[in-house]
């Protein structure tokens, strides 16, 4: 592809139709693939040649609308998955297994922090959490022998907390280890990850990429920049012969640029099987081709909505990275100039009670456990995902009873603001 500016390659990159073909990715809804002999398809399962031979490893379509994520991010090679959940895990069990150790922020969503903490752990890997904030020295501590990953979030779902992507990288480094950052937020039109030292790039297409609420999704892209051989006894998955692949040892075979990708599908996906259905990447697709239109509207209408709500005498406290008053503002500037994302927090003075007659009056925001789509919703965590939990508990975790989480679609923002300020005069 040349180098052309990611507003045009989230339109065009990944798929060039020649003479005659269709002007749209074809949607390959077929399981496998025919060949005129065995020879031919030996070569593709040797990794000899490329091509398909059975879509739960790999698809047609799938592969043009990772083609297109890649060029976003700026990386070597990407692949898709079922779901953001799987992308996470791939990224991570990829290059861990039993017996690592990975270094994570603490600020991370809901199911990656249980992913890590829970699940992956029964399989034996640990994992110490750090402190979005913290210094060199407390991320250096962090360390042990056995660490392989260090991972976090460009924003953080929900907590909105901003990643300094260049020292988790530095630190990662240092360590001889990747760093892998969820990119889901801010999308590579807001920040792209690999331009500050990130190694490995997730997202959950779920979100902002796909941005209507239709099909769920995941994509790992690798920056195709981490050097696996210089620390082969680290990631002997990737430097010493797969055995259940004829011996290939992916980092000597495909190169920094393609090892990371090739490993994670000829094996993961070969043995876990959570591919992205190929109906579901064309969806993926449409949402692309105007995703560079969409995200200036989304902050355009999160700043606003976070400016409205700061100055109002019922809520006590926005978060927001645009908003000078966040803590996160400084790092914000610096890696999301161009704003963040839709997602505001908000925490009203009423408590629970507050928050949930200021939903129930709300007409254009849906109640919804959904971010990240064209319509505007929001979600009371103490009543709904964390209604397990006392209002002690909800404070000490960071989550007040009276805090409101609303992504802010692509409607116009006098009316969403409007609805806002009637459900607050309801309180
Ligand atoms: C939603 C989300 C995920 C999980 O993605 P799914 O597509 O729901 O599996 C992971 N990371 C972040 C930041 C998310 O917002």
């Amino acid at each position: 592809m040349e180098n052309y500016s990611i507003n045009t390659n989230c339109v065009q990159a990944g798929y060039t139709p020649a003479n005659g073909e269709p002007r749209q990715i074809p949607i390959i809804q077929s399981t496998t693939f025919k060949y005129d002999t065995s020879e031919d398809m030996g070569k593709l399962f040797d990794l000899e040649a490329n091509g398909y031979f059975y879509t739960r490893l790999q698809n047609p379509t799938n592969d043009h609308v990772a083609a297109k994520i890649a060029a976003l991010e700026g990386g070597s090679a990407a692949m898709l998955t079922s779901s953001g959940q799987a992308a996470n895990f791939f990224a991570l069990f990829n290059i861990c297994e039993c017996g690592s150790h990975i270094v994570a922020s603490s600020s991370i969503y809901g199911g990656t922090f249980n992913l890590i903490a829970v699940t992956m752990k029964k399989m034996g890997i640990d994992v110490t959490f750090v402190e979005p904030t913290a210094t060199e020295e407390e991320l250096n501590a962090a360390f042990k022998d056995n660490t392989r990953a260090v991972f976090g979030e460009t924003i953080a779902n929900p907590a909105l907390t901003v990643l300094d992507i260049e020292k988790f990288a530095k630190v990662a480094h240092e360590h001889g280890v990747p760093l892998i950052v969820d990119n889901t937020f801010p999308t590579p039109i807001n920040c792209r990850p690999i331009e500050w030292g990130a190694d490995i790039v997730t997202h959950s297409t779920t979100k902002y990429m796909d941005g209507h609420g239709a099909a769920v999704g995941g994509c790992i892209v690798d920056s195709g920049k981490f050097d696996w051989m210089a620390h082969a006894d680290k990631f002997p998955g990737l430097c010493t012969p797969d055995d259940s692949y004829h011996g290939i040892t992916y980092a000597e075979k495909f190169g920094k640029e393609g090892a990371f990708i090739t490993k994670a599908t000829a094996q993961l996906m070969r043995d876990f099987g959570s591919i992205q259905s190929p109906q579901n990447a064309f969806i993926l697709n449409l949402g692309l081709e105007s995703l560079h239109v969409r995200m200036p509207r989304h902050v355009e209408n999160g700043q606003a909505v976070a400016e409205f709500l700061e100055a109002h005498p019922k809520v006590t406290k926005v978060n927001y990275s645009g908003l000078k008053s966040d803590k996160y503002y400084d790092l914000a500037q610096k890696y999301l100039p161009n704003g963040g994302c839709g997602v505001v927090s908000f925490e009203l003075a009423g408590g629970r009670d507050a928050a949930q007659k200021f939903m129930k009056n709300l007409k254009l925001a849906a109640i919804e456990t959904h971010v990240a789509d064209a319509r505007t919703c929001c979600l009371n965590p103490a009543t709904s995902t964390h209604r397990q939990m006392s209002d002690e508990q909800l404070k000490a975790a960071g989550i007040p009873a009276g805090l409101v989480r609303m992504s802010c679609g692509l409607e116009d923002k006098k009316d969403l603001i409007a609805d806002l300020a009637q459900a607050l005069d309801q309180i």
